[in-house]
């Protein structure tokens, strides 16, 4: 094992030269083995065959699949450390860390598209006295394009409890739907470019300011009061459709596979940036990224 790592190494993986010694081993406990470790004579550092590898530090890499199988799965941190058997920390570790590669992975990726849907969801963080707002472009192939997590102020009776006990919240809505458009990197098919969301009118304000009006069509759907959801009626009653189907879809998605966002749970986002982080981690399952 250590001839067959050493033979991998022609070169520093800190300078790039290749004038370096042998030095020592260290113990890897979960290969079982010795992996032979090197000196630089350039740049004076240490380094082994795992110093550029993906889990180089990583004491249970045995563990990623798993971990991130189940956190796309609806299974929560706490409930994956139990069914894994290793603490919490792992399982919080590789969380963050998983996520981390879903954000870089989703930063290099360009998408071509012919229509693009946005609306927001809502969610909470630790109280119900503090709710959050989740920004979210969907293409109309199912692939979630952007996310933007953001505050709100508490709704109905418990807007004065949240002002008494938190003081006021900041109403974020328009700026993370702004952002969110402006960060998007889309290019449209052809210029029957088509934008859609729901009736709420600060929505065609935000699209027109992004994307110019002359190029593309936005469409934004009628809202019936005594339907629950947005539906459009077609040329007979009995045709009805959804315009924002793929991005109401993969909300529902979501609220199945992130247990965070499930409804009537205990459990709940404690830190408003994991809930950002998870949703990049399902993005990476959704989008089909291969992130490890
Ligand atoms: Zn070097």
């Amino acid at each position: 094992m250590a001839l067959k790592d050493a033979k991998k190494l022609y070169s520093c993986p800190h300078c790039l030269k290749n004038h370096f010694k042998k030095k020592g081993y260290y113990y890897r406990r979960i290969s079982k083995t010795y992996i032979p470790r090197y000196f630089c004579f350039d740049c004076r550092k240490h380094f082994s065959t795992r110093t550029l590898s993906k889990t180089y530090r990583q004491k249970r890499p045995d563990l990623n699949r798993q971990v991130y199988n189940y956190l796309t799965s609806g299974v929560t941190l706490r409930r994956t450390t139990q069914m894994l058997g290793c603490s919490y920390q792992t399982v919080y570790k590789k969380y963050l860390w998983l996520s981390q590669l879903a954000k870089n992975y989703h930063s290099t990726q360009e998408f071509q598209i012919k229509e693009l849907q946005f609306d927001e969801m809502e969610s909470i963080e630790h109280t119900k006295l503090k709710p959050l707002t989740i920004a979210l472009a969907v293409s109309d192939d199912y692939k979630v394009l952007g996310v933007n997590v953001g505050t709100i102020p508490a709704k109905g009776h418990l807007s004065a409890i949240s002002i008494r006990k938190y003081g006021p919240r900041e109403n974020q809505s328009s700026l993370v739907v702004t952002e969110l458009l402006k960060n998007l990197k889309v290019r449209p098919q052809g210029l029957d470019f088509i934008i859609k969301s729901d009736s709420k009118f600060e929505y065609k304000r935000i699209a027109q300011q992004v994307f110019p009006l002359k190029k593309h069509l936005i469409h934004i759907a009628r809202v019936q009061k005594d339907k629950k959801r947005e539906m459009k009626y077609l040329k007979s009653e009995k045709i009805i459709f959804d315009p924002i189907f793929a991005l109401n879809q993969r909300m529902a998605k979501f609220r199945d596979h992130i247990k965070r966002l499930t409804r009537r749970s205990w459990c709940t986002t404690k830190k408003r940036e994991n809930l950002e982080n998870h949703i990049y981690l399902y993005m990476a399952d959704n989008n089909g990224y291969s992130i490890i």
